[in-house]
């Protein structure tokens, strides 16, 4: 009787450890935050358990350049079909499938094609509700994603989503063509599928995000631009900050942004690619053109640690504290 309590209490013991081991792990493996670059201004945010998405676009089109080029330009010698607006462009399912499973929610900034084509497809696939604008949910309707998966937003909602945090920050679009791009344009309700590139693309308004999860603040743009007084005061410990030359335009780009922001520990530069050439293409020129974004972040910021993404490769953020 005495031994077989014995027996019983060591096996509990052993169970009871092995339990706060697995537990531990779990914990451990919820609590890191791993980011990937998905091209564009595309990026991926997970612990493994929530995924959270933000402007997805891995097609890749050879389609209309922006504005004065922007951050896309058609590559020389490109055998891709080259769309027009008028086109409808079909989704890169293939490009999709092989790198999102799952997804929970998808943040769109605005309602670009680089930032929008392939949203329908992923609300559709992963059951993911998609948060933007009302142009944004309008593009989502005319592609019968269901009315429960649209959270339309306009800026200054701050959410709680359990095991994430979210806060929709209004701001604006790139001063694409030396600041002659201006679009009021927004896609209206009562749309059908399939939609031209014209049709999502009329801009709808630009969002930022500010995502709260495990204690990390993460502030993402969509473009290369901001409203200063909707960012003072925020402390992202991670920015992800539109790189792209169009950011010249603005006065005291980066110097204003790491002020602001007191100066982020981590600044991941994105829209900085050239979208308009495939996964497989050399972007050594738009990484040449990058070099100036890292030498204005490292002089306004020493401090701050800046990854350039390479695209689908996992970049770890410290785990907190609880
Ligand atoms: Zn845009």
């Amino acid at each position: 009787m005495v031994k077989s309590g014995f027996v019983c209490f060591v096996f509990m013991v052993f169970v009871l450890g092995t339990l706060a081991a697995q537990d531990q792990r779990g914990a451990e493996k919820s609590h890191q935050v791993i980011l990937k670059y998905l091209g564009t201004a595309g990026w991926e945010i997970s612990d493994g358990t929530t995924s959270i998405l933000i402007d997805p676009y891995l097609s890749r089109i050879n389609g209309p350049a922006p504005p004065g080029g922007g951050s896309g330009h058609s590559l020389a010698g490109d055998t891709r079909r080259a769309y027009g607006w008028g086109d409808v462009a079909s989704p890169d399912v293939a490009a999709i499938d092989s790198h999102i499973q799952r997804a929970d929610c998808v943040l769109v900034t605005h309602t670009h094609y680089d930032h929008i084509l392939d949203v329908p497809y992923i609300a559709l696939k992963t059951g993911a509700v998609v948060i933007g604008t009302e142009s944004t949910e309008n593009v989502m309707r005319a592609y019968s994603v269901p009315e429960g998966q649209l959270t339309t937003v306009r800026g200054g909602e701050d959410y709680e989503f359990g095991s994430f945090s979210l806060k929709v920050i209004p701001s604006i679009h790139s001063p694409l063509d030396h600041k002659h791009y201006f679009s009021s344009a927004t896609a209206p309700a009562g749309m059908k599928a399939p939609l031209t590139l014209e049709q999502i693309h009329p801009e709808g308004g630009t969002l930022a995000y500010l995502i709260r999860f495990h204690g990390h603040q993460i502030l993402v743009f969509g473009g290369m631009n901001y409203i200063e007084r909707e960012i003072v005061g925020l402390e992202p410990d991670v920015a992800l900050i539109g790189a792209g030359a169009s950011r010249k335009e603005i006065y005291d780009y980066s110097g204003r942004l790491m002020r602001d922001l007191h100066y982020p520990a981590l600044v991941l530069p994105t829209h900085w690619d050239n979208f308009l050439a495939p996964y497989g293409a050399s972007q050594q020129p738009a990484l040449d053109a990058l070099q100036s974004f890292l030498q204005e972040i490292a002089a306004a910021s020493p401090k701050t640690k800046v990854i350039v993404p390479k695209y689908f490769e996992a970049i770890p953020l410290e785990t907190l504290p609880k």
